[in-house]
Order: C-alpha cells, then sequence, then structure tokens
C-alpha cells in the first residue's frame, strides 16, 4: 500500500487528503486528520475524489495535431506537437507582435506551473496576455485588499471561526460552495451560543438556515447595505475612534456619505427592513470580535470592488482587523486562485504581489530571470482575451486546464472567438471540454495525484500535494509541457530537473516582499504538513519551530497597513450598481452560482455517479408568485431569455428566492448537440472597471413556459 499527502482539487477551502492506492491498484481517499484546515473531514465532492481517479475512460492520453480547420487530427509525438506550436507562435510573433499571443489558464494550476507560464509570457515571450479562471473568482477582492489595506493579503485566517463572536457571510453558501468551513462555523455556533450569524443573500440557502439575521437583499444592493450598516454603527457610537484615527483615513468622508440615505431608504432599495439592518448593525457593534467571509456575490459584479471595499470599511470603522476573531477573509473559489496571484499570474501582476506598473518592479523580476524586457502595460484579462480573438486582435490562444465554453460569461461570443482564432491550444487531462472541437493542438495533461506541486488555499496556507501515480499514456505534468514549449522556443532557463527547483526559483523572488515565504521548501512542508505566509527565511534552522503549521495566523495585528502612511484606507465608494437594467422585455432578475455536488464545469465531478443523486439536471429557481403570472408549474419546461441567448430547463417553484429574481446552477455545458442548459448563454460581457471581473450575479432576463 503506498500512501501520499495532498489538497483536495477542488475549492479554496483546501482540505488535506490522504491518497493510498494497494497493490492491486485500488485507490483510496480519506480526510487528513493531520491537517488543520480540515482534521480529517471531507465533503461529497472531496470524498468521491477516487472516483475520479479510478474512471480513465475519458483521459487525453497522446498529442493531437491537425495542419488546418477542416482536417482531422491526428496523433503525433511531443516533440512534433511542440515543435509546431512554437513554430506557429515563433510566425505569428514575428508578424504580428508579442501581444497576438495568449494563454488562459487556470485556478486549478500548481503553484509551480502558474510561476513558469508567467515566466515564459512576460519574460521571454514580452507580453503579458497571462490571466486565469480566477479574474472571474477573485480578482475584485485583489483590488480592494490592495486599495484598502494596501496589499492582496487575506488578514483572517479560518482559526478565526472558533475566536470570533459575531460572523457576517455576505454574498456567498459556504454550506454548498466550502462545506468543510462551514461545518467549522457550525461546530463554533454549537460550542458557543453567543456567536451571532448575520448573512445577505437574495436566495435562503443552507447557510442562511444557520443565520440569526438573514438579510435577504435585492441583487446588487450590497453597497447600500453595507453603508446603512456603517451608519448604524456611526450613530449607535459602535465604532473604534482611536482606530480610526491612528490607523486609517478617509473617515470623514465616508461618514458624510453613508448619512445620504436614511437606514429607512436603503431598506427600501434593498427590498429588507430597517429593522433588520439595526439588529445586524447591533451585533457587529456588540461584538467583541467580529469576522466576515464573502465569495461570489460581492466579487462576480459589475461594481464588485466596491461591494469589497464597502465591507472591508466595517472592520475598519469598528477597528475588528488583526486579532483573533476579527478582520475580512475573503473565500476563494478555486482550489489554487491565491498561488496565482502569489507567482503574479494575471495580466496585470507580477510575482510575489509586484506591480507591472511599476519600474523598479519589472527590473527586479527581469533580472533575476535573466529575461527580456517585461512589457509596462497590461495584457488581456479573461474576457478580452475573447474579445479581441474574435475581432481578430489575438491570433493564438493556449487554453490550460480550463473550459471557457462553459464558465465565461456571453459563452456563445467566445465560442464564436475560437472560431475566429488562428490557432487555438488545448493542455486539458478530459477528452470532454467543448474547447476540443476548436483546438488546433491537443496536448494531454496529468492530474491530480499524477504529479508534484503546491497549492495555496484561501487563508494563505501553502500545502505540497505529492504524486502518486503515473499519468496514462503519454499525459505529462503542465509546467513540464510548458517548460518543454519554452526550450522549443529557444528560451533558455527552464531546464528545471524537478517542481522542488521551480518552487526554490519562486520562493527566491518573494524574499524582502510583504508576503516574503523564501523559507519555505519541500522539505519543511513534508514536516509540518502546510505553512501560511509569510514566512521569512529561517536563519538558524535549530530556530525552527516545532509546529509550524498547525495553528492559523493572521495579519496586520501590529495595526501597520503597506500603505505610503503606514494606515489603512476607508474608502467612500459610491452606492450605484451599474449591472444591466432590467426591463419590461427582460423583467428579472438572473443570478447564477453552484450547486452542492458539483464543481465548476463538472469535468470531474460529472463523472461521478454518487454525486449527480443530489441534483441531476439543471433547473431555474423562480418564486411562486413570478411562476404563476406566467402559468409556470412545477417540472415545467421554461425557456430563459436574455438579450444574448436562451436556455431551456425545468421549473423549480421556491418560496426561498427573493421575487423578481431567478437562479440557474452555473455547472452544465453542452449536452450532445443541446447547448440550452449553459448558465452562461444568457450573462453579459460586462465586467468590474477596477478588477475586469464579470458580473454573473444580475442578468436582466425574461421567463415563459416553453
Ligand atoms: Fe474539497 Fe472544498 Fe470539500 Fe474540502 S470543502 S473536501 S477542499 S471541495
Amino acid at each position: 500500500m503506498k500512501t501520499v499527502r495532498t489538497t483536495c482539487c477542488y475549492c479554496g477551502v483546501g482540505c488535506g487528503i490522504l491518497v493510498s492506492k494497494d497493490r492491486q491498484g485500488k485507490i483510496m481517499v480519506e480526510g487528513d486528520p493531520d491537517h488543520p484546515v480540515n482534521k480529517g473531514m471531507l465533503c461529497s465532492k472531496g470524498m468521491n475524489l477516487h472516483h475520479t481517479l479510478t474512471d480513465d475512460s475519458d483521459r487525453l492520453l497522446f498529442p493531437e495535431m491537425r495542419y488546418g480547420r477542416n482536417l482531422p487530427r491526428q496523433r503525433v509525438s511531443w516533440d512534433a506537437a511542440l515543435e509546431r506550436t512554437a513554430a506557429v507562435f515563433t510566425a505569428i510573433i514575428k508578424r504580428h507582435g508579442p501581444d497576438a499571443v495568449a494563454f488562459y489558464a487556470s485556478g486549478q494550476c500548481l503553484t509551480e506551473e502558474y510561476y513558469v507560464v508567467n515566466k515564459l509570457i512576460k519574460g521571454f515571450i514580452g507580453s503579458n496576455n497571462i490571466d486565469t479562471n480566477s479574474r472571474l473568482c477573485m480578482s475584485s477582492a485583489v483590488v480592494g485588499y490592495k486599495m484598502s489595506l494596501g496589499e492582496d493579503s487575506v488578514p483572517a485566517c479560518y482559526d478565526d471561526i472558533e475566536h470570533t463572536d459575531c460572523l457576517f457571510v455576505a454574498g456567498a453558501n459556504p454550506a454548498w460552495c466550502h462545506p468543510i468551513l462551514w461545518r467549522r462555523v457550525e461546530a463554533a455556533k454549537a460550542a458557543n451560543p453567543k456567536l451571532r450569524i448575520i448573512l445577505s443573500d437574495p436566495r435562503v440557502t443552507q447557510s442562511a438556515a444557520l443565520a440569526d439575521c438573514h438579510l435577504q437583499i435585492q441583487p446588487g444592493t450590497d453597497i447600500t447595505l453595507h453603508h446603512a450598516m456603517a451608519r448604524c454603527l456611526i450613530e449607535n457610537g459602535d465604532i473604534d475612534l482611536r482606530f480610526i484615527r491612528y490607523h486609517t483615513e478617509g473617515f470623514e468622508k465616508l461618514q458624510d456619505t453613508v448619512m445620504v440615505r436614511t437606514v429607512e431608504e436603503a431598506a427600501q432599495l434593498c427590498g429588507i427592513e430597517a429593522e433588520q439592518i439595526r439588529e445586524a448593525a447591533r451585533l457587529i457593534g456588540n461584538a467583541g470580535a467580529f469576522l466576515s467571509m464573502w465569495t461570489m456575490g460581492l466579487n462576480q459584479s459589475v461594481v464588485g470592488v466596491n461591494k469589497n471595499l464597502s465591507l472591508i470599511n466595517l472592520h475598519l470603522i469598528t477597528g475588528q482587523i488583526g486579532k483573533p476573531g476579527a478582520g475580512p477573509l475573503s473565500l476563494t473559489g478555486q482550489p489554487n486562485a491565491m498561488g496565482g496571484r502569489e507567482v503574479g499570474g494575471l495580466s496585470n501582476l507580477l510575482p510575489a504581489h509586484r506591480d507591472l506598473n511599476n519600474p523598479q518592479h519589472r527590473r527586479e523580476v527581469q533580472e533575476y530571470w535573466q529575461s527580456g524586457p517585461i512589457a509596462p502595460q497590461p495584457g488581456l484579462t479573461a474576457t478580452e482575451m475573447f474579445s479581441a480573438l474574435r475581432e481578430g486582435r489575438l491570433k493564438a490562444i493556449w487554453l490550460l486546464c480550463t473550459n471557457p465554453l462553459v464558465s465565461l460569461p456571453d459563452v456563445r461570443m467566445a465560442e464564436e472567438a475560437l472560431k475566429q482564432a488562428k490557432f487555438v491550444v488545448v493542455q486539458d487531462i478530459s477528452n470532454r471540454p467543448e474547447t476540443l472541437a476548436y483546438a488546433d493542438v491537443i496536448l494531454p495533461a496529468a492530474g491530480w495525484t499524477e504529479k508534484t506541486g503546491t497549492m495555496t488555499n484561501a487563508e494563505r496556507r501553502i500545502t505540497l500535494l505529492e504524486q502518486l501515480r503515473e499519468p496514462p499514456g503519454e499525459a505529462l505534468p503542465d509546467a513540464e509541457i510548458i517548460c518543454r514549449f519554452a526550450q522549443k522556443m529557444g528560451f533558455h532557463g527552464f531546464d528545471y530537473k524537478d517542481p522542488g527547483e521551480i518552487f526554490r526559483e519562486h520562493i527566491q523572488l518573494t524574499k524582502g516582499t510583504n508576503i516574503d515565504f523564501s523559507g519555505i521548501d519541500y522539505a519543511l512542508l513534508r514536516r509540518h504538513r502546510s505553512l501560511q505566509w509569510p514566512f521569512p527565511e529561517i536563519k538558524d534552522p535549530a530556530a525552527e519551530p516545532a509546529s509550524t503549521g498547525s495553528s492559523g495566523r493572521r495579519l496586520f495585528s501590529d495595526h501597520q497597513f503597506p500603505t505610503a502612511s503606514g494606515k489603512a484606507i476607508i474608502h467612500d465608494v459610491p452606492d450605484d450598481n451599474d449591472s444591466e437594467k432590467t426591463t419590461p422585455e427582460f423583467p428579472l432578475i438572473l443570478t447564477t452560482g453552484r450547486i452542492r455536488d458539483q464543481w465548476h464545469t463538472m469535468s470531474k465531478t460529472g463523472k461521478v455517479n454518487k454525486l449527480k443523486q443530489h441534483i441531476r439536471e439543471p433547473f431555474l429557481e423562480i418564486h411562486p408568485e413570478d411562476a404563476r403570472r406566467r402559468s409556470i408549474r412545477e417540472n415545467d419546461l421554461v425557456e430563459v431569455i436574455s438579450p444574448r441567448g436562451k436556455v431551456r430547463v425545468k421549473a423549480k417553484l421556491t418560496t426561498t428566492i427573493k421575487k423578481g429574481v431567478v437562479f440557474l446552477p452555473m455547472h452544465w455545458g453542452k449536452q450532445k448537440d443541446n447547448d440550452l442548459l449553459r448558465a452562461n448563454n444568457l450573462t453579459a460581457n460586462v465586467v468590474d472597471p477596477m478588477s475586469k471581473e464579470p458580473d454573473f450575479k444580475f442578468t436582466a432576463v425574461a421567463v415563459h413556459r416553453y
């Protein structure tokens, strides 16, 4: 029996897992009792991971290539596939410049994979055209943290759940989307009856069942709600004047802004009672420690950054940050969205949270990489890449470990874009993604447990994922594919002997920065199971703490923030919502999201029968009154229409959704020739102007019985 320690490859909670393989090749998965995040627990998705390892029927096994769109693809050798790809990229770059090519990667990539792709395109190809599906998930939180705290650093940690007495869950359903974290919340509430939970969500979710105060707000009114809560806190005298004075800037402007609307006016806009807002503010004001958690309800919005800032304001005016049980704790959707941020794997970032627009930062990275000059202008973001492909500005795209033809907004536009592309490379583990139909080159990648590397979860915790088995066929680890390609392009600096060498190179770039974890290496991770950053180099090995990984560490406990003044910035953001407007033709607001037992575009969880038992097919949640007006009954087939497309699914009538709002799960893609199950046929390609994160939570739609 061989057993390795790894991390779950699904959500950003980052549960530790033990995976074993016996002599007959049978694979078993169990929660790691020694991992500080989950202490042996796993949710339904994690518990069923072994099924994804024992069924290789959909795996891509060999590189394939075709010489023309109308020609069939043929199996080729790795050398042939990578040499042709290098030749095409070189020709495109020569003719149209480096910005004519792009890499679109994933928050499921290992940090080492992210690192080499980022290094390749920014340092050697000479373009910043790398973005990942993390853009769709947490980029609004990144900008929010940088603007308010001066650094993209999540201040709180999971242990704060056990230390808080007031938790505000904003625009999230962790009971389904971050289940193990939610079990910690449930346990904390059971252990401490004084713990109060506030939750804002237009739907009554399973998470709402635990809330003492559920604010069932109108989609898009989060900032109005947060401002009204701030107003109540100020009026009640529940703010920390000393903290505001010595550790923040901008309070006076916020005070003026939040006083513009009465609590009653705010409540009316939010579609809730004024007393509920007052109650929520009282719970925060009375709390010894106040913690908040949020995900896509705030981030995936055309005003996502402002939503983040208005929530962080609540911590800054109450001084609830940098102490046990307190602080903002954004949850990541993807398992390694945080690792991607560390290596600078977005089109506007550089390694170790350096800024692309800072000449000194560019110089530091360029010198370290011994590369060509790093371009100062940001590259194309996720949605911009597909617009640029469609318009012919971008010629070639390399899709790595993600399926944009399910996950991008206005997905039919993305489909059109791939049709227009001159050259498409798809690097994936599965033969299921819709993107394969457009691929000129297919590169089979190794999957979870078939390679070694690291991931960082939502609380800055790095865990090593060890290899258990060989990849099937000729599949290779993603980092190795990228490095082989870089060498075919004639670039130096990509001949790593193993992923540990990539990690060592990566951590040196963090040295001396705010996120410094130059003291971490694979050996230390093996000894301690997982470690949180910052973690500077330990000068004296004898001084290594005995149990570094077991308890959570929070940031900013000295109340010093890495801003120009050393103070956190309170932003008096407007409470407008610039989302698509409803009209008489499209009168309902569509919000999209996850269900409990599926993961993203279902390329793994969709293979597991057990996980299909929970919810077998997509559905439209609609309030009975909205349904009655349209003569829609339970399980009727309904058509949901937006200016961009339509979806046809069964109706699920429920009073758990707010009147005027409908909900569709985001997981389903094309099923054979039926593309009417994809929620993103409907969503609009509109993004937050600062974070460039799309607005998946507010689409104007019409619904009728089919
Ligand atoms: Fe995996 Fe997230 Fe479930 Fe943990 S909570 S087992 S990380 S899907």
